[in-house]
């Protein structure tokens, strides 16, 4: 089996992840469990961060796209590695601020984002807005002026590059519901629209292709588009973008289709990113943007694992066999989503090769309930501790109770040891909002 660097297979033939055994942790804290390395984590985080200060003297800011894995303690784990965040939701911000992150280092997304968390952005002290609506320029404009503020505010442009990856994840195809179409002109309308409020502060542009994009080529080219476009508004309404944020999207192994990128391999991607800006600069004379980039599932998906038991298999002679585990679409919905395709192992037998073709199935009553289908596996027996690998990112963010499945909690491992920073639920939760009208009684 090929491992990454924080997975590897110990004397007793058990995964580890991040020095703690996968079989110990499944014993000592259930299944379902996402589990996530720590170091790993931060490394990547590192790599970010070191490149903008190695490569362009500083003059950026990473922000950990927290959608793809969002809870207390990332927020707390990013606020130690002195980088930034972006958020998505009131929620999102919220956990982010019980968490005692620095608001001014956040970052607020979304194609529509509610009057109350515009609201609450601006009651945080929220670092910047990144605007994808009229009406939302409208509602910061409004709300600054409540409080007597300037709000620093990005417009999410749309550059029309097509990255080679999944329909329902490329974002900057020209029916995209995201973003202002440079080529159309709807890009230059909203600026022009947003520097005549006098409570917004424009400091330049946002856009974001899509995720899971292998290729430099792709982030190059929207590179090249957002500088030619910041040129022709600083000729056009004289206005100079200050920040360029590029987003996200840097891919993650998956499968043996995929690339498989070491940490420091992601250096590449932000290196390109920062040459094409500096040419950009170049050739039309425009002054350095401070550079933002938006990394989420590349710092958190390989970091993580997730741990199941095997509980019932079926085999369906000449079509199929099923090997059920006790979780499900409920904490990784995204083979239902995209047909996502992962990598699983028996934990407990790790060193062992695979022999047959199997479908992992869910507990879910769908029959679409699928974590995967074709994956390798040596024959699994009921009780075997089944990893399935690269789960960190777009798992736990995306889980839910449906048929009233706990969320599985999860847990943080460092040097060998694992505590949680998602504790399980309890039946207890699961009812915890509901109400019988006395009519019913
Ligand atoms: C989803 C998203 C990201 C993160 O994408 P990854 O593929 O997880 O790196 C960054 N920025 C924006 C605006 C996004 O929507």
């Amino acid at each position: 089996m090929n491992t990454r660097e924080t997975l590897k297979i110990n004397e007793k033939g058990h995964l580890e992840i991040g020095g703690a055994d996968c079989v110990e942790l499944a014993e000592i804290f259930g299944t379902p469990l996402y589990v996530f390395d720590e170091a790993y984590i931060r490394s990547m985080m590192r790599v970010y961060r070191e490149t903008i200060a190695e490569e362009y003297g500083g003059n950026g800011l990473v922000l950990y796209a927290s959608k793809a894995f969002s809870c207390e303690a990332v927020y707390a784990i990013a606020k130690q590695e002195r980088i930034g965040v972006d958020v998505v939701s009131g929620g999102e911000l919220y956990t982010a601020m019980c968490a005692g992150f620095p608001a001014d280092k956040i970052y607020m997304h979304g194609n529509n984002k509610l009057p109350r968390e515009i609201a609450y952005a601006l009651d945080c002290g929220i670092g910047c807005i990144v605007v994808d609506a009229y009406t939302e320029a409208d509602l910061i404009e409004e709300e600054a002026k409540k409080r007597g503020i300037v709000q620093n505010v990005l417009i999410r442009v749309n550059p029309g590059v097509e990255a080679h990856t999944h329909a329902y994840v490329q974002t900057a195809t020209p029916d995209s519901k995201f973003g202002f179409s440079i080529q159309s002109g709807a890009a230059e309308e909203i600026t022009a629209y947003v520097l005549k409020k006098p409570h917004l502060r424009l400091m330049g542009y946002h856009s974001h292709i899509g995720s899971q994009i292998f290729e430099e080529q792709s982030f190059v080219l929207a590179v090249q588009k957002n500088m030619r476009f910041a040129a022709e508004m600083r000729q056009k309404l004289g206005f100079e973008m200050q920040e360029l944020n590029m987003g996200g999207g840097f891919g993650i192994w998956y499968t043996d289709e995929d690339a498989r990128i070491p940490a420091e391999g992601y250096r590449g991607y932000l290196s390109a990113l920062i040459r094409a800006v500096k040419e950009g600069c170049k050739t039309y004379s425009l002054r350095p943007p401070k550079i933002l980039i938006e990394p989420g599932r590349s710092i958190v998906g390989e970091a993580g694992v997730t741990l199941y038991t095997v509980g019932a298999i079926k085999e369906i002679v000449g079509l199929k066999k099923y090997v059920a585990i006790d979780g499900g679409m409920f904490d990784n919905p995204r083979y239902c989503l995209y047909q996502s395709k992962y990598t699983a192992i028996l934990a407990n037998r790790a060193a062992e090769r695979p022999t047959e073709r199997v479908s992992l199935a869910g507990k879910c009553c769908e029959s679409g309930d699928l974590i995967g289908v074709d994956l390798n596996l040596p024959e699994a027996h009921i009780g075997d501790i089944v990893a399935v690998l690269s789960t960190g990112a777009y798992n736990y963010s995306m889980a839910s109770n449906y048929n009233r499945n706990f969320i599985p909690p999860a847990v943080l491992v460092n040097g060998g040891k694992a505590e949680y920073i998602v504790k399980p639920q309890t039946y207890a939760d699961l009812v915890r909002n509901d109400v019988i009208p006395p009519r019913l009684k």
